[in-house]
């Protein structure tokens, strides 16, 4: 079967055949149908994301179960599923109080090699491996929906959708009334958007330098947007919000603008940090910025918890109060990964997805 394998070093990702194993005890294997391209994927091609190699890329993912190894009990067979990054134990003190984002006890996604290339071994990439036909994950991370959801959609879930909804609802908590800005328009800010919409929040303000998504986030929510290559945002944000933020979502992963959504809080405000810089880098800032209460939080997909958040943001699709059709900015075949990919990094995208199977 076809898949996305990323070789490592600066060789591109090619469009391989792959075998793959039968679904052990507690795995099942899932037919991809819809997996989307997220910056992380990205980043583990320009090694910001550092990940032994081969590995089949992609981890934003829908399809349908195929089958389960022994003991499963929670799919079955022709189930629809979105597949879920997140390892736990199921078993320490943080699982047992419904934070697995916080396991202490996790499984290492990076030891997992469910593919062959070559015959060797091949690794998946963040539990899922969504970039190919099929796959085999752990249970806890093939989570049934509503099957009405089209898997384009449903792929959407499982990545760019929680992560940036789960921010807003999970972790910032943002309560009716609030005022909020997103920095960054990509899909997770656009989706800390609709948190936004779905928590209540009286100020939406999107920021973005590129027009078309200042106009998409609009259409999903924002009340207010910032053009950053115009305007200066720290000081447009301030005056909309009568001195800063209650809350501000930093969906980029760039440390210039982690200091500006620092910068545009107001007394109270807590910055959320979503987007994902190199690893290894530190950010400095005023110590004094932080006076008047003022919180940054760090935030891991969402601060997730997938068999609640999965069929819940599926739920909020088809009941038309979360908009997911429309951050789907082009559809391709896994054959044209490169164009998709040179997509992404012209910024034209929201999402791009692919079609499998
Ligand atoms: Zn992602
Ligand atoms: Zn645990």
């Amino acid at each position: 079967m076809k898949a996305a394998v990323f070789h490592g070093g600066s060789r591109p990702v090619s469009i391989v055949d792959v075998g793959l194993r039968e679904p052990g005890p507690g795995e099942v294997r899932v037919a991809i149908r819809a997996a989307g391209l997220c910056h992380s994927d990205l980043s583990v091609i320009d090694g910001t994301i550092p990940y032994p190699t081969p590995v089949v890329l992609g981890h934003e993912g829908a399809g349908v179960v195929e089958a389960v190894g022994p003991g499963v009990q929670s799919v079955k067979e022709g189930d629809a599923v979105v597949l879920s990054t997140l390892a736990h134990c199921g078993r320490c003190a943080a699982c047992e109080v419904g934070r697995p984002t916080e396991c202490r006890n996790a499984p290492n996604p990076k030891d997992t090699q469910p593919f062959v290339l070559d015959g060797r071994p091949a690794y998946q990439f963040a539990n899922v491996s969504a970039f190919t036909e099929r796959t085999v994950v752990r249970e806890q991370s093939a989570i049934p929906i509503d099957p009405r959801v089209p898997f384009e959609c449903a792929a959407l879930i499982g990545c760019g959708i929680m992560t940036g909804v789960g921010a807003v609802l999970n972790r910032a908590r943002v309560e009716v009334g609030a005022s909020m800005a997103v920095f960054g328009l990509g899909g997770i800010g656009l989706s800390c958007v609709q948190g936004g919409v779905l928590a209540g929040a009286a100020k939406i303000i999107a920021v973005d330098v590129v027009p078309a998504k200042l106009a998409l986030a609009s259409r999903l929510g924002a009340t207010h947007t910032i053009d950053a290559s115009r305007d200066e945002p720290v000081g447009a944000v301030r005056d909309l919000t009568q001195g800063g933020a209650d809350y501000t979502f930093e969906a980029v992963g760039n440390l210039a603008v982690i200091r500006q959504a620092l910068e545009a809080l107001g007394p109270g405000g807590a910055l959320t940090i979503v987007g994902v810089p190199k690893l290894g880098s530190s950010a400095e800032f005023v110590v004094q910025a932080l006076y008047q209460n003022k919180a940054i939080l760090g935030c891991r997909y969402g601060t997730a918890r997938p068999r609640r958040d999965f069929p819940m943001l599926a739920d909020l699709y088809l009941g038309g109060r979360l908009k997911i059709d429309e951050l789907i900015t082009r559809r391709y075949p896994l054959d044209e990964f490169a164009g998709a990919v040179a997509d992404l990094q012209r910024g034209e995208l929201a999402r791009g997805v692919f079609l499998l199977s």
